[in-house]
């Protein structure tokens, strides 16, 4: 079975900017773990499609870990800004750190040494062990598992299956290109047997397929019911100065999109929160709200507007001036913010000689 599915990668092995594909490695040349660390960081809880462009910006800017391992944090939250989870950039600059400095700017191979680096679990110490090192290690995202429960007809329900697909994973895992097998499963899951409609007609695991002889490889892997997410309110406070320049303020760095830049606002809670602008102005509230879902909850955001005088003296955050203001740098969520509250804003009056 693991024959065919090799044969099936070289041919069908999807071409990702972080990938060494299987003909470059048959001629030798060997990934570089910094690469692979850095694109399973990204991949966690988002897309491929989402992270290609992160990974070639990041790459571009810092191409080795002693280059991220030395870059401004503020620098990498900002280019991280739009992909969520941003603990994970956080941890991302701690492990960077560690590598090149502790370590001589060398991931370690084994599956335990990296779990022991800030940021990588389980999962992304099998996949950089693997994918980076050859090593045999049981690599199981959520296209694994989906592989796993059809080609073993696994009826128990997510996430109780989980050690069960991680063991069938490993079972499967030759001692022979063990990265490639990794990545072969991974790009089967994601091209051929896809969540609703698996292409078993064209699967190189057709014949040992006990999901698909059952009849019942659509419905698998099976999932508990989802919670009912509850809804949060809150309020977020736009202002801006006469001059252009907006109050921003960097969120605390534990919490729920710690370390990133966004508008004062008020906490996010069940029911809405009192209001608390960050500074003394003439607040109007703009129609609509900002709704955005994060794993645990929805959220409904207020927005509040204000226009500042230039010796306006805020409670908390700080001016950035508006040529420097970048809405990439800011959290998707935040973004939307600016969105429903810039277009209020009048536009700014320059004085005769180019000045504000
Ligand atoms: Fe998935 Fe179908 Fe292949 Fe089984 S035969 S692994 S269900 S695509």
């Amino acid at each position: 079975m693991t024959a065919a599915l090799r044969t099936w990668y070289l041919r069908h092995a999807r071409d990702l900017p972080w990938r060494v594909g299987p003909a470059e490695r048959a001629a030798g040349v060997r990934p570089d773990p910094y690469r692979v660390w850095l694109s399973e960081i990204m991949l966690q809880q988002t897309t491929v499609a989402a992270v290609k462009g992160y990974f070639e910006r990041f790459t571009a800017l810092w191409p080795t870990v002693g280059a991220l391992a030395a870059a401004d944090d503020g620098a990498v939250m900002a280019e991280w800004a739009g992909l969520g989870y941003y603990a994970r950039a956080r941890n991302l600059l701690k492990c960077a750190r560690v590598v090149a400095g502790d370590l001589g700017g060398r991931f370690p191979e084994t599956e335990a040494e990296l779990r022991a680096l800030p940021g990588i679990g389980s999962y992304t110490a099998a996949a950089v062990a693997a994918i980076a090192f050859d090593r045999p290690a049981a690599v199981v995202d959520g296209n694994v598992e989906r592989v796993m429960a059809r080609l073993f007809a696994v009826d128990t329900p997510l996430p109780g299956a989980k050690p069960l697909l991680t063991a069938l994973a490993a079972r499967l895992t030759p001692k022979a290109h063990p990265g490639d097998h990794a990545q072969a499963v991974m790009d089967l899951g994601a091209t051929v047997c896809t969540p609703r409609r698996p292409a078993c007609g064209i699967c190189p695991l057709l014949g040992g397929c006990a999901g698909r002889a059952a009849g019942i490889a659509p419905d698998l892997p099976r999932k508990r019911p989802k919670a009912v997410k509850p809804v949060r309110r809150g309020i977020a406070y736009v202002a801006r100065r006469v001059d252009g320049a907006w109050l921003l303020e960097t969120r605390p760095d534990k919490g729920l999109l710690g370390g990133t830049l966004g508008w004062p606002g008020t906490a996010w809670t069940e029911p809405a929160p009192d209001a608390a602008p960050p500074v003394a102005a003439d607040w109007r509230p703009l129609g609509g709200e900002v709704r955005h879902t994060f794993t645990h909850f929805h959220l409904r955001l207020a927005v509040m507007a204000a226009e500042l005088p230039l010796d306006a003296v805020p409670d908390r955050g700080a001016f950035v001036d508006g040529a420097a203001f970048r809405r990439d740098a800011l959290p998707t969520v935040m973004r939307k913010v600016h969105d429903l509250a810039s277009a209020t804003f009048p536009p700014i009056e320059r004085l005769p000689g180019g000045g504000l």
